[in-house]
């Protein structure tokens, strides 16, 4: 039996929240959510009008993996998850909709910007730094080649835009304005260390984590920073294959690249409601699914069969 793939979801036995352009957002109290993650997908900043399929399980069960190995190797370090059983509010026909998917988090206050980590130059910096010798504005020293890594990781802000909005790059001083400067540094300071340990246990596992996009809230009763959203997965960082790790040249990457090099070559760049052929959702899928194996040392489905 094919496993549905799932764009849209309506629970019935609880409040919808918010919708974002990958998971929905449900009331489960005044201090809890239910994260739910779909299996769309975006590129360029639009949302395909067909999923991957098993994504938004990938998603959260990679996420809830990352959880684990960050509070081993960072014992101070606070994020929003909860459990990946929903709780008892939610209604057994809602649970058979979210199996695999769903996340059980604390509800906080999100900082309004994204903490970018960036260990390697590709990608916009590359491009930046072609031009201007600098990335989000910060100089970095000549001479890099494409893909090198930069002297330490670096972290380049950028703003969270709303639904349909891009979001733009911005300088460390720029995010202080807007988190405020109270919080601003904390936020780096973490956003870093968060980044280095992640990027050197996935460096044992086969992956180079060339870069990456942390999302923070606030909890407003202890004035502690966490870690929330979904972190390290092929969605939110660009993943390499350490094996095949190149300086010089573009590559091979864990995430969303099949798809963005076919869109690219459709001239189907960043327009609305494009569905993808069968055969790119199930390749990103295959690739998404490579990355949680390597990662976690499970597949997804023994994996699901823990739950
Ligand atoms: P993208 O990440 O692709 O830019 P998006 O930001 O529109 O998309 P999704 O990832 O689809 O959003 O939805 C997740 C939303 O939930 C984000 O707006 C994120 O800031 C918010 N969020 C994540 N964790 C929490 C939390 N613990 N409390 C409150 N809001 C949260
Ligand atoms: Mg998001």
């Amino acid at each position: 039996m094919s496993i549905p793939v799932v764009t849209t979801i309506e629970l019935q036995s609880l409040p919808k929240l918010t919708s974002g352009k990958v998971r929905d957002l449900y009331e489960i109290d005044d201090k809890t959510l239910l994260f739910v993650t779909t299996d769309r997908i975006s590129a360029y900043d639009v949302i395909m009008a067909n999923g991957v399929p098993q994504k938004g399980a990938i998603l959260t069960q990679l996420t809830a993996h990352w959880f684990k190995v960050l509070k081993e190797r960072i014992p101070d370090v606070k994020t929003h998850f909860i459990s990946l059983t929903a709780p008892p509010s939610v209604s057994d026909q809602d649970k058979a909709l979210i199996r695999g998917r769903s996340m059980h988090v604390r509800r906080l206050k999100v900082f309004p910007i994204e903490a970018i980590v960036r260990g390697y130059i590709t990608g916009s910096a590359w491009n930046e730094y072609q031009r201007t010798g600098t990335v989000h504005g910060i100089s970095v020293p000549a001479g890099l080649q494409q893909c090198s890594p930069f002297p330490k990781p670096l972290y380049t802000p950028s703003t969270k835009a709303e639904l349909g909005d891009h979001d733009e790059n911005i300088t460390p001083e720029k995010a202080a304005e807007i988190v405020g400067h109270k919080y601003a540094a904390r936020i780096e300071e973490l956003a870093l260390k968060v980044y280095t340990t992640a990027a050197e246990y996935a460096r044992e596992h086969g992956i180079i984590i060339a870069d990456t996009k942390f999302e923070f809230g606030l909890d407003e009763e202890t004035d502690d920073i966490v870690l929330i959203d979904e972190v390290l997965t092929p969605d939110s960082s660009r993943f390499w294959p350490a094996s095949e790790y190149e300086a010089g040249r573009d590559q091979d990457s864990f995430d969303k690249q099949f798809l963005r090099n076919w869109l690219t070559k459709e001239g189907l760049k960043a327009k609305d409601g494009v569905e993808m052929p069968q055969e790119i959702a199930e390749a990103t899928s295959a690739r998404y699914k490579e990355a949680f194996k390597l990662l976690t040392g499970k597949t997804l489905e023994e994996a699901l069969a823990e739950l």
